[in-house]
């Protein structure tokens, strides 16, 4: 068969169980699509084939000996940023260019439990540590719908893979928009789960507080696949929270569109910088829902202009303490000849870190430092409750919230934006990590460039079956998720 990249997650878990293909010839169509394609796409930083066909192999059998799970034998891609016991995991960085990890992340550990077959590892901003994926060690993703522009980040390379038919999905990793907001760039589904649903352990950290994993896909229905596999009490995560994950596959029609308040905040559809089209697109895709018995109910989020200032304060300061343990000591890259300790250090870091995370280091150092402490990262930490208990107050009145994901579509590559014009971009995503909350991208439509639109959907805590069912039904409807960039479309 030559269209199995085609298929959903549904159709490849019922092919493979009805013996219409194996999960040997499923891999190799994949990896021979990798072969071909990703020289233009250049997601994968790390293709692991015969790990790959040795794990079809064995998903094979089992399926022959009547033990497989639903999703046993299926083909997956993992953000570069899980560990991935016996395979480089490099977190985009130059520092851990040679790392391997003794031991599989969860996410990655359940993945082998569920019989996902690993692809591979794809790209990420450093550190996961920037929109665009340009800040990786190994050179910028492109968009598969238009090669000249970026991918997003700092998923990137998940959502470059997914579009471009290199993984029928993907795991991404969330610290303020880097699952939704390459969704959006590339046209897909993706969800990022209320802090504490998804294991955090051996996915290399950034911000502590902010950071979580979570699929993407191009469906809701194949996001909640992915969602029964990394979801659920870790208790190697003390941050795990210890709630019985749901069924989201089975949960996909249990929320009604008909009647659902969905909260339009005021404050969002006036942000400066919002692109024309991205705003008509997410109207539209808001009027549908209307149309299909939701009510548009305006609300008010006074705290909107706090959300860059204070994320970028308090994601930098964690990042400063995560990243002292890459010394040149322990594991990852060493200077060369150092005279002593200080010099290993300095030299290691600087010669180690790319300048997007020294930068980071340096405003969050500053903001942890005696002298500002108070002024800084307590003040931060303040504002941050007052923009969670902005969405709880509106969550009394509405049942999920309406936002673009991004204000704009996908940036040019090179398009060189200063820090804080990047930063900028971020205004729709940051808010729900500093509050914890869920929240969903889907693609809604294009702009005039033919590059896609994402509607974001922010839920209240635990929502995630909600927010999949929502979108599910969105896209029963309606056929913006089953548009392929022209690159998907080749056969190999
Ligand atoms: N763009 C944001 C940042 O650079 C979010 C990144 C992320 O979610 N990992 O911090």
């Amino acid at each position: 068969m030559t269209d199995l990249h085609r298929l959903s997650i549904r159709e490849l878990s019922e092919g493979l169980a009805g013996s219409k293909f194996s999960s040997r010839e499923l891999t190799e169509h994949y990896l021979k699509r990798i072969e071909k394609i990703d020289a233009q796409v250049q997601s994968y930083v790390t293709v692991t084939p015969e790990q790959a066909l040795a794990q079809a192999d064995a998903a094979d059998a089992l399926r022959k000996s009547g033990m497989a799970n639903v999703l046993t034998g299926v083909p997956v891609a993992h953000k570069d940023i899980f560990c991935t016991q016996g395979i480089k995991t490099t977190a985009g960085s130059k520092m851990l260019d040679n790392f391997i990890s003794p031991y599989d992340a969860t996410v990655v550990a359940k993945g082998k439990v569920a019989g996902l077959v690993t692809l591979g590892k794809v790209n990420m901003d450093e550190f996961a540590m920037g929109s665009t994926s340009e800040s990786s060690y190994f050179g910028a993703t492109k968009n598969p719908w238009a090669l000249d522009h970026v991918p997003g980040g700092s998923s990137g390379g998940s959502a470059a893979a997914v579009a471009a038919d290199l993984a029928p999905f993907a795991t991404g990793t969330d610290t303020g928009g880097s699952i939704r907001q390459p969704a959006s760039f590339c046209g897909l589904t993706g969800l990022k789960p209320t802090y504490g649903r998804v294991s955090r352990f051996g996915m290399i950290a950034y911000a502590s507080s902010l950071d979580q994993g979570g699929p993407m896909a191009r469906s809701a229905e194949d996001c909640a696949y992915l969602m029964n596999v990394m979801a659920g009490h870790d208790e190697r995560d003390s941050t795990s929270v210890n709630v019985d994950a749901d069924d989201y596959v089975a949960n996909l029609n249990a929320t009604s569109v008909k009647g659902l308040r969905i909260g339009i905040p005021k404050q969002y559809f006036n942000v400066a910088g919002l692109d024309a089209d991205v705003k008509a697109r997410v109207e539209e895709s808001l009027k549908k829902l209307e149309d299909m018995g939701a009510t548009l109910v305006e609300i008010n989020l006074n705290m909107t202009d706090a959300y860059v200032p204070t994320y970028y304060l308090i994601a930098p300061a964690e990042a400063s303490s995560n990243l002292q343990r890459f010394d040149g000591v322990r594991y990852g890259y060493r200077c060369e000849n150092p005279v002593d300790l200080t010099d290993l250090y300095k030299r290691s870091r600087s010669e180690g870190f790319g300048p997007e995370v020294q930068r980071r280091i340096l405003i969050g150092t500053y903001a942890l430092s005696a002298g500002y402490y108070d002024a800084y990262y307590v003040k931060a930490q303040k504002v941050r409750r007052l923009i969670q208990q902005d969405f709880l107050k509106a969550f009394e009145s509405v049942d999920v919230i309406a936002a673009p994901s991004a204000p704009t579509t996908a940036y040019k590559i090179g398009a060189s934006l200063d820090p804080v014009e990047m930063y900028l971009g971020d205004i729709y995503t940051i808010a729900v990590n500093l509050a914890g909350l869920p929240a969903i991208n889907a693609p809604v439509g294009f702009d005039k460039d033919q590059l896609p639109v994402g509607l974001q959907l922010i839920g209240n805590y635990w929502s995630e079956s909600q927010l999949l069912s929502v979108v599910h039904q969105y896209q029963q409807a309606t056929d913006w998720h089953t548009k392929r960039a022209a690159i998907a479309e080749e056969t190999v």
